[in-house]
């Protein structure tokens, strides 16, 4: 008996997305990174990635990446959020290379390298114009000089992201900023600039396209094997967008007013309550709330139903125009989005739960 809530993951559908992007990057020279980070580094998913062909995983989080390595998994791992200062030691000693983007940090994993008697690789992070982490391009120089000096530390080259904060999308134009940038430094301090890392999956629209410009060859990958697309609204060929699917049960099911009744203030997250008119209802409540996933980042299997609201415990739905008869006990299936996977694996009540069938 599966325990509710539960999400299902569908190994087979995630390792068909793998290896359908690991071939396509593979393709035109580009390796992938298997980004964990959105599914907690769970290591099963992790295996699968490798099983694909994909060689190295990078996480954000170097409790991850430990859980990673406690559980086997011997591939080559990237911490791809710049380091804490404090955090550094364990940095060399978990990971083989990190994304940067502040010299401060990088002498001291300098430091601890040595110490360690190892040597770590990194990436220095440009600023392209996405206003997260990242050197801005005419600080690159510079910060290059400091960084060859020192001990324990191999510069691999430049990477860039996009699309996170600022929503700056990837282009041929500006991955051709980071190429240019590369080939004059790589020639004015006479080093070769041996990886290029152009972005996450907002950048496998660029290598559908073929627009990806010569030059840039690493992607780090999470959300498109995950979900199968380049964006969130553009599903990637030959993918499955439903690798995860989640249950929750329900425990009330009553025909209720649409509309409250008494002198409606704010809800228990301070927000002010939608409201709806149009009569009596068929509502469940399930036991799932915004303490394990928030309802905007869910939607129901079942297109008849709608989504009313959530609190920490309890999701409310309409069934009324569903033709499927919920009963109490019985449970309700979501498709989730990537922060909907991202929080349902954070949280501890949701039971995950394998399975290995594509259903044709
Ligand atoms: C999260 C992240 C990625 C992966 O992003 P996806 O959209 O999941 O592919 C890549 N690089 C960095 C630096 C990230 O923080």
């Amino acid at each position: 008996m599966k325990k509710n809530p539960c999400l299902e993951i569908n190994l087979e559908k995630l390792r068909h997305n793998a290896t359908t992007i690991h071939k396509l990057c593979d393709a035109i020279g580009i390796e992938v990174i298997g980004i964990t980070k959105g599914f907690t580094a769970i290591p099963e998913i992790a295996q699968i990635m490798i099983e694909s062909g994909i060689t190295a995983l990078g996480d954000s989080r170097l409790d991850n990446i430990q859980s990673l390595r406690a559980a086997g998994i011997e591939a080559e791992m990237m911490l791809i959020r710049i380091p804490m200062l404090h955090e550094v030691d364990r940095v060399v000693s978990l990971a083989c290379c990190s994304l940067n983007s502040e010299i401060s940090v990088i002498k001291a994993l300098s430091a601890a390298a040595v110490q360690q008697g190892k040597t770590h690789d990194i990436l220095l992070m440009v600023d392209l114009g996405d206003l997260r982490e990242g050197v801005l391009p005419e600080e690159v120089e510079n910060t290059v000089q400091q960084i060859l000096p020192l001990k324990g530390i191999r510069l691999r080259g430049f990477g860039v992201n996009f699309n996170c904060l600022s929503g700056v999308k990837p282009t041929t134009e500006n991955l051709l900023e980071l190429v240019c940038l590369a080939e004059k430094i790589g020639d004015t301090l006479g080093i070769p600039m041996d990886t290029l890392s152009g972005g996450s999956t907002s950048s496998l629209e660029l290598v559908t396209k073929g627009m990806v410009p010569k030059g840039i060859n690493q992607l780090r990958i999470g959300e498109g094997i995950l979900l199968g697309h380049s964006d969130i609204f553009t599903d990637l060929e030959d993918t499955f967008q439903d690798s995860f699917i989640l249950s929750a049960e329900i425990i009330e099911l009553k025909h209720k007013e649409s509309t409250p009744k008494g002198i409606v203030g704010l809800d228990s997250f301070g927000q002010i309550p939608n409201q709806k008119v149009g009569g009596i209802r068929k509502r469940a409540i399930l036991a799932i709330g915004k303490q394990d996933v928030y309802p905007d980042h869910m939607s129901p299997v079942d297109d008849k139903i709608g989504i009313l609201a959530a609190s920490s415990d309890h999701l409310i739905v309409d069934v009324t125009d569903s033709s499927v008869e919920y009963q109490v006990g019985g449970e309700i299936r979501f498709k989730l989005s990537y922060p909907g996977i991202l929080s349902t694996t954070t949280s501890k009540f949701v039971t995950i739960h394998f399975s290995r069938e594509i259903e044709s």
